[in-house]
């Protein structure tokens, strides 16, 4: 049911429309940016009637909503996506063709909307995708930064980060600016009570405040060949003119002056940091700015329902992807009590069936606590109401558990002088959930176990999942293709139909064509590389590729040094069999986080030695992809044969990259980490390479010591010998103190860390063991293809499909929209 609108002769039409009326040109003049602004207009016009027509069904039906409240989305680009949702994407790529216009190329002028870090924002985003196309009424509620994730070059080894400026050619073509639906954020000030002789209850208002307008602008979100168009609605900062001023304020200049720097700077950035707290009072200003808005919008709009307010949490759920919005809790609580006149336990009644939270990480630097001074500056009414919530709570913990102030330690919401973000999300919501089986069972073991023994209903597992849309029909055309020819097109949007492969798993001519999809994926890619580092890589080789944040836990140092090894064997050994490998990496590293860059520099150091010894007749490659971001994501997965997810047991909480490469057809070499466990028992344990410490050994290891890395370094030679060469300029041009402190992190305990905090030399022998296996089992191109193929076949429980029906009947119980 192709939508009149992009029928090939119409849709030419309106395209040169399109040129004409937004550039005064013509489509042979127009620049290659023009034509896709242009494409981007003509598809607008579509989806804006859908648009439309959403909002009119929730006004009529007043569904149950669901606001996703994220710091971050990495919706990766819009164009491409939009037109396969809206089933137009082959008519219109004719369209083009005809012209003489690369659809390919056009998708190429869009540049990624980077509101995000890594996993955690791509899940949101990949959420939001599945909500529209399982028609669940939803907003994604975050930010508009203006500044998105840092751009990264590679200069000289080392990353260089340059400002990612997204919005400089104006407005982004698919956003919408809704200046009608603004709301006022205040900050600072002080807390005046007002005791009411009539109701005799005391009411606080915040008073000398300094505020700014947040001003939502709307970016559709299409789901797929359902009509269904939700709205992820990021908020921007402007400045409230004088009218806001307090009548005493008015004509203070130096406030004026103060509310406008203010509302510059809260949304110009966002902080580059992937599973750290910085613990910046921007970021603070931030959290609370994108979540009253929301809050705000949320009530206006559950207004128009009609409803008393208690029947709010039949019609609204607050879910905060990890603690950045935990203020929900407090905000919600101080509209009902401050601007609603409700009675605290009515209030908190409210409050705590509305808001549900996700838990992300178990590390303890990634965890938000607040310091109390910053905190009640900033937000001194929201501090008040913390403060109560907090009061409350830890009387309730002292009646059910006397003199066990052990348990007000680990569960108190204010305790040390800090505000701990994650205890007043699990006391003020009614559902906490982890993002894969193991990492839930370690948050109700451990990390959570105080909260698990007392409100063991509140937590349940959601493990994460992907867009196979984005993913494998967008990402991969030649196999969406041939999948779909195999099995039908109902996978894209019921994943595990694609199982019906696995009877094709020992036929050789599926086999064949398999692996030559990848092939030509491989080659791809090649070109990509070598266009953008003039490296030439052979698609023939074994494609091993880690790409994901830079973080120590996830161990691209364990990887970079088995290459290390590898060389070193190559070189002693010329004669011994070997496959050639092209080790693939991308990565971006905090900007702060100087270790994570100096991995980044040994990984293009050792690239930049065994790229050039033409003596190891190119059995070795290294490739490290600058700028690692969704558009050139899709490119890279579709073209692995080995995903690494090598992360320290216990410490990647899923991972999502994992089930990017499983759906590709690349064959997992892991950790029993994370959903790599999940993706092990999908698959089975033969069509992956599992190796490495248990999550219970590396437990224990913490909790009881005796690890103790330096043994590895004295027994095993092949370990000393990579070890050294960190240090004797091997990879330095001599300089033996470029590498010293990587060197040192894995042998000697580093200002209060232990030594090898993350078990690299622990696990590198059974490691290097794993990837000898993978070597073994690439050279039989039947069983390899054949696993490639289960791979896929079997990846159809990790669709965000299947996450978001189980957040859907769990926790939010949303209700289904139907628009014609
Ligand atoms: C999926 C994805 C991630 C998350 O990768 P992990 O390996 O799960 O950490 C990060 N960045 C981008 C661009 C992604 O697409």
């Amino acid at each position: 049911m192709l939508n009149p609108e992009f029928k090939k002769e119409n849709f030419k039409k309106e395209l040169r429309d399109a040129v004409r009326l937004l550039f005064r040109t013509t489509l042979e003049d127009a620049s290659a940016h023009q034509v896709y602004q242009a494409v981007c207009y003509v598809v607008k016009d579509v989806i804006i009637d859908d648009w439309m027509k959403t909002q009119q069904v929730m006004k009529e039906q007043k569904p149950k909503i669901v606001y996703y409240m994220s710091m971050e989305f990495l919706t990766g680009r819009y164009l491409g996506n939009n037109l396969l949702a809206l089933t137009a994407y082959d008519e219109v790529k004719k369209a083009l063709d005809e012209l003489g216009i690369d659809l390919n190329a056009v998708e190429d002028e869009e540049r990624d909307p980077a509101l995000g870090n890594g996993g955690l924002g791509r899940l949101a985003a990949c959420f939001l995708d599945s909500l529209s196309t399982l028609g669940y009424a939803a907003y994604g509620c975050g930010i508009r930064y203006h500044y998105g994730m840092f751009a990264q070059k590679i200069k000289d080894g080392y990353q260089v980060e340059t400002p990612d400026n997204w919005l400089k050619d104006g407005a982004y073509p698919f956003e919408l600016k809704r200046p009608e639906y603004a709301k006022e954020i205040r900050f600072g000030g002080y807390v005046e009570a007002d005791y009411d002789e009539k109701t005799g209850r005391t009411f606080f208002h915040q008073k000398g405040y300094q505020s700014v307008l947040a001003v939502p602008y709307d970016l559709p979100v299409v789901g797929y060949n359902n009509h269904v168009v939700n709205t992820l609605r990021i908020w921007d900062a402007e400045a409230i003119n004088d009218f806001s001023l307090d009548s005493f304020d008015k004509g203070d200049y130096r406030k004026a002056v103060e509310q406008e720097n203010l509302a510059r700077t809260i949304t110009e950035v966002l902080y580059p940091n992937d599973n750290h707290m910085a613990g910046k009072e921007l970021r603070l200003k931030q959290q609370y700015f994108f979540v009253s808005a929301t809050i705000q919008t949320a009530i206006k709009k559950f207004e128009k329902y009609g409803l008393d307010i208690h029947k709010l949490p039949e019609k609204v759920c607050f879910h905060m992807n990890d603690t950045h919005p935990t203020l929900a809790v407090p905000e919600l609580m101080r509209i009902l009590l401050d601007e609603k006149k409700l009675e605290w336990d009515e209030a908190w009644a409210i409050t705590t069936q509305c808001c549900a939270y996700t838990n992300h990480t178990i590390m303890a630097e990634a965890l938000e606590k607040w310091p109390i001074e910053l905190f009640s500056r900033l937000l001194p009414r929201i501090y008040q109401i913390v403060e109560e919530i907090n009061r409350r709570f830890c009387e309730r913990v002292r009646r059910q558990y006397p003199n066990q102030e052990n348990k007000i330690a680990s569960m108190a919401i204010i305790y040390d002088g800090r505000v701990r973000m994650a205890n007043m999300a699990i006391v003020g919501g009614f559902s906490v959930n982890g993002v894969a089986q193991l990492h839930t069972e370690i948050l109700e073991k451990r990390e959570l176990h105080d909260f698990y023994e007392m409100m063991p209903e509140k937590f349940s597992n959601k493990t994460n999942g992907i867009t196979q849309r984005r993913f494998l029909l967008h990402g991969n055309p030649l196999l969406a293709k041939w999948v779909t020819d195999h099995v039908g097109k109902d996978w894209i949007t019921d994943l595990p139909r694609i199982s019906g492969l696995k009877v094709y798993a020992d036929d050789e001519k599926a086999q064949a064509e398999f692996m030559n999809i990848k092939y030509q994926n491989k080659v791809r890619l090649a070109k990509y590389i070598q266009e953008h580092n003039g490296i030439e890589v052979d698609p023939r080789s074994i494609f091993d590729v880690q790409v994901k944040r830079l973080h120590e836990y996830k161990r691209q140092l364990l990887n970079i040094l088995h290459v290390m090894y590898l060389y070193n064997k190559i070189k002693e050994h010329p004669e011994m069999p070997f496959y050639p490998r092209t080790f693939i990496f991308g990565a971006k590293a905090s900007a702060g986080y100087e270790r994570a860059k100096m991995i980044i520099k040994l990984i293009n150091s050792v690239a930049d030695v065994i790229n050039h010894d033409a003596s190891i007749k190119n059995k070795i490659k290294i490739v490290f992809i600058e700028d690692y971001r969704v558009s050139n994501a899709e490119l890279i997965f579709s073209a692995a044969d080995v995903s690494e997810q090598i992360s320290t047991a216990s410490k990647e909480a899923s991972g999502t990259s994992n089930m990017k490469f499983m759906l590709n057809g690349a064959l997992t070499l892991g950790t029993m980490d994370g959903a790599n466990v999940e993706i092990v028992q999908e698959v089975g344990e033969e069509n992956a390479f599992i190796f490495g410490l248990s999550a219970e050994e590396v437990i224990r290891y913490e909790r009881d010591g005796g690890y103790d890395p330096m043994q590895y370094f004295n027994n095993d030679p092949d370990i000393r010998q990579v070890l050294m060469q960190l240090i004797n300029g091997m990879y330095s041009n001599g300089d033996m103190n470029l590498f010293r402190d990587i060197y040192n992190s894995l042998l000697y305990p580093q200002n209060g860390n232990r030594a090898d905090v993350y078990f690299i030399l622990a696990d590198f022998k059974s490691y290097a063991a794993a990837q000898e296996r993978v070597e073994a089992k690439y050279r039989n191109e039947e069983a390899w293809a054949k696993s490639a193929m289960l791979n896929t076949a079997c990846s159809g429980k990790f669709s965000s499909d299947r996450t978001i029906q189980q957040y859907v009947d769990d926790i939010w119980k949303c209700d289904r929209i139907v628009v014609k």
